[in-house]
């Protein structure tokens, strides 16, 4: 796949200007001339193949050459609610869930959890998003959700939906995940969810299920049961 530029505004002329990082990437890492052909998408599901008419200080003019309508998503709407981890490894786990499809990643708040993200955090992990789309060839971006609580989501009805809390008490995987519908899977923090936390999971019908006997570092168990339901 040829280099990969991401446009935050829709794509719909003839025409597209990139400006920022994306632009400053193509001018002066890439070392783009006028002419050069590249890709761009606007996470709205289509790519383009675009030719370079002009390279100025902060901003790169494009025409537009071709559309396509090119779609990698999943069959079926996949959410992960995360207690995220800390630091390089909440970056590293956004990275992968975005490659492997996810639609939708919610942080969320525990009782056990750490710190929720701030806006600027949020704002650093929408940009992992959009460097492993360039990467992996998503066109559409990967929803990085505001915090909700586990116990908002826990009690929040959802109709149609396989709900499923990881819990190394649940039961196996393989015997309770039905591929192809909507999912919202959710992981805890490093401290795991708190028994008020599981029992109303329960209560409103959420599906405990184990990722087998060792216990797994929440990123590790975000991606595992991720690629689970994505590669079933
Ligand atoms: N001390 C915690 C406990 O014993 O529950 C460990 C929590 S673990 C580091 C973080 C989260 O990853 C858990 O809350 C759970 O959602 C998920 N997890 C880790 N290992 C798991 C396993 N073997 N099966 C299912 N979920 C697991």
């Amino acid at each position: 796949m040829s280099e990969r530029f991401y446009l935050a505004e829709r794509i719909d002329g003839r025409s597209a200007v990139l400006q920022g990082e994306e632009a400053r990437h193509l001018a002066a890492v890439m070392r783009a001339r006028p002419g050069d052909r590249v890709v761009l998408f606007d996470g709205h599901g289509l790519e383009f193949t675009a030719e370079i008419a002009a390279i100025g200080k902060h901003s790169v003019a494009l025409e537009i050459v071709e559309r396509r309508e090119i779609d990698r998503e999943l069959a079926f709407e996949l959410t992960l609610a995360v207690a995220l981890p800390k630091g390089e490894r909440q970056k590293w786990l956004v990275e992968k869930l975005t490659e492997l499809g996810v639609t939708r990643l919610i942080p969320l708040s525990t009782e056990r959890g750490v710190a929720q993200p701030t806006d600027a955090a949020l704002d650093r992990l929408r940009r992992t998003v959009i460097e492993a789309s360039k990467q992996c060839g998503r066109n559409r971006l990967l929803e990085v959700a505001s915090p909700v609580t586990a116990k908002d989501l826990f009690a929040a009805p959802t109709r149609g939906t396989v709900r499923l809390v990881a819990d190394s008490q649940g039961a196996a995987l393989k015997s309770v995940v039905a591929p192809g519908v909507p999912c919202v899977a959710t992981i805890g923090p490093e401290g795991g969810f708190a028994p008020g936390e599981l029992q109303l999971a329960a209560e409103r019908g959420w599906t405990a299920v184990s990722l087998g006997p060792r216990i797994l570092r929440v990123e590790t168990a975000a991606i595992g049961l991720a690629a689970c339901l994505v590669l079933h």
